[in-house]
C-alpha cells in the first residue's frame, strides 16, 4: 500500500476515535486533534498554531503535557474536568495519558507528546458505587453483630443468669441473627446479579415464561405472611398478558420483593394488595398497589437506593435490609423495562413497571 493511502487511513481512523487525541509540539502548539478533541474542547482544526492552554480547559492537563516533555517519560493521571457537551459543560472523569514521541536525535528531549484522553465517568461511578455498597453492607451488618456478642458476653460471664433475662436474650439475638441472615441473602442476590453480566440480551433471549403462574407461586409463599395480615391479596392477569419474555428468576425477586413489601409494611385492617399485569402495544404495564401506611412524597426519590428504609422507627419492628428495591430496579431495568412509584400515604401505593416488547431481532429465538 502506498504510504500517502495508509496514512489517509490512520488519520480517518485517529479521527474517529472514541477517545480524545492530541499532538503537541515543544512550543506547546497544538498540531492535531481528533474529533472528540473539537467535540469536548472546541479545538479547531482550521486555526493554526493554537496553544494547548487554549484548548485544554483545566491547568492539570497542561501540567501533565509539561512533565511528558520535562521528564520525557509517559504520564498518565485522572482528574474530573468539566467538557463541552452539546451547548452544555459536563463534568467528567477524563483519564490523560501525554507520552512523548521523539523524531529527532536526542530522545532527553522530544519532540511531540501525544495525548491520550479517555472518558473514564462510567468506571469510575461503577467503582464508587462498589465501594460505597462495601462500606454500607459492613456498616449495616456491624450492628447486629456487636448487639449478638454483647448478649453473648453477658450471657459468658453470667451477668444474665435468670431465665426470663435468659430467654428475652436469645430472641433478641435470634432478630438479630435473622436479621444478618437477611443481609447475607440480598447480598449475593445483588452479586449473582452483577456477576452473570445482567444485559438485556442475555436475559431475553430464549426464554419465555408464565407471569401468572409466577405471581401465584410468590403468593403461596407468602401466605403465612398474609395469614398474620389478614390481608386480602387479589390477582388480576389475563390470558393474553401471561407470557413474558425474561428471566424468572429475576421477575420472582421482583414480584417477592414488591408484594411482601406491601404485606410486611402494613398493619391496618382491611389491607388489600392487587396485582395486576395488562398487555399493551408498547409491552406489559404491571402494578403492585396496596392501601396500606405509603410511603411520604419526600421519601419517594430515594426508596430505590441500596439500603434506604423509609422510617427507622419502623424499621426496628420491620424485617428488611433496605435492599429489596434496588433489587428490584437492577432486574427490570436488566430487561430493559422502567419502575414507577407513587403514594399517597394511607389510600393507595403503587409500583407500576413498564416493560417494553423484546428487541425485534430477538423475536424469533424466543
Ligand atoms: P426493605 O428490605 O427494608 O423492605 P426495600 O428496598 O424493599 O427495603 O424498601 C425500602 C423502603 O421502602 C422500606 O424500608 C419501606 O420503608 C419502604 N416501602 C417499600 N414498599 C413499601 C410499601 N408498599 N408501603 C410502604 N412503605 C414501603
Amino acid at each position: 500500500m502506498n504510504s500517502d493511502v495508509l496514512n489517509g487511513l490512520l488519520r480517518s481512523i485517529v479521527q474517529d476515535l472514541d477517545d480524545g487525541c492530541l499532538i503537541v509540539a515543544h512550543s506547546m502548539e497544538v498540531q492535531f486533534g481528533n474529533n472528540r478533541v473539537a467535540e469536548w474542547f472546541g479545538w479547531d482544526s482550521k486555526t493554526p498554531g493554537q496553544k494547548v492552554i487554549d484548548v485544554l480547559p483545566d491547568h492539570r492537563l497542561i501540567e501533565t503535557v509539561q512533565l511528558a516533555f520535562k521528564d520525557s517519560v509517559r504520564v498518565e493521571r485522572s482528574f474530573l474536568v468539566g467538557i463541552k457537551k452539546g451547548e452544555k459543560i459536563v463534568e467528567r472523569y477524563l483519564t490523560i495519558s501525554a507520552s512523548p514521541v521523539e523524531v529527532g536525535a536526542f530522545p532527553e528531549d522530544p519532540d511531540f507528546v501525544q495525548l491520550i484522553i479517555r472518558d473514564d465517568t462510567e468506571h469510575h461511578e461503577t467503582e464508587q458505587i462498589r465501594k460505597d455498597f462495601v462500606a454500607n453492607a459492613s456498616h449495616e451488618l456491624r450492628t447486629p453483630l456487636s448487639i449478638i456478642n454483647g448478649y453473648l458476653e453477658n450471657l459468658v460471664d453470667g451477668v444474665i443468669h435468670d431465665d426470663a433475662m435468659t430467654k428475652r436474650a436469645l430472641i433478641t439475638m435470634q432478630k438479630h441473627g435473622e436479621r444478618i441472615a437477611r443481609i447475607v441473602e440480598d447480598m449475593l442476590t445483588i452479586s449473582k446479579f452483577e456477576s452473570v453480566g445482567l444485559s438485556e440480551t442475555n436475559l431475553l433471549r430464549g426464554r419465555r415464561f408464565d407471569v401468572a403462574t409466577c405471581v401465584r407461586d410468590v403468593v403461596d409463599r407468602l401466605n403465612p405472611l398474609i395469614e398474620q395480615k389478614s390481608a386480602r391479596v387479589t390477582i388480576d392477569i389475563p390470558e393474553e398478558a401471561r407470557e413474558i419474555a425474561g428471566d424468572r428468576f429475576y421477575w420472582d425477586q421482583v414480584f417477592f420483593n414488591l408484594i411482601e413489601n406491601a404485606l410486611k409494611e402494613n398493619d391496618r385492617d382491611q389491607l388489600e394488595v392487587s396485582i395486576s399485569v395488562v398487555k399493551t402495544d408498547e409491552g406489559h404495564r404491571m402494578e403492585v398497589r396496596d392501601n396500606g401506611v405509603g410511603i411520604p412524597k419526600s421519601h419517594l426519590p430515594f426508596v430505590f437506593k441500596r439500603f434506604y428504609r423509609v422510617a427507622k422507627h419502623r424499621g426496628s419492628e420491620v424485617k428488611g435490609t433496605g435492599l429489596g428495591l434496588s433489587i428490584v430496579k437492577r432486574a427490570v431495568e436488566a430487561h430493559g423495562g422502567k419502575i414507577f412509584v407513587d403514594s399517597t400515604p394511607g389510600i393507595s401505593t403503587a409500583f407500576t413497571i413498564q416493560l417494553p416488547l423484546p428487541p425485534v431481532y430477538l423475536e424469533g429465538e424466543l
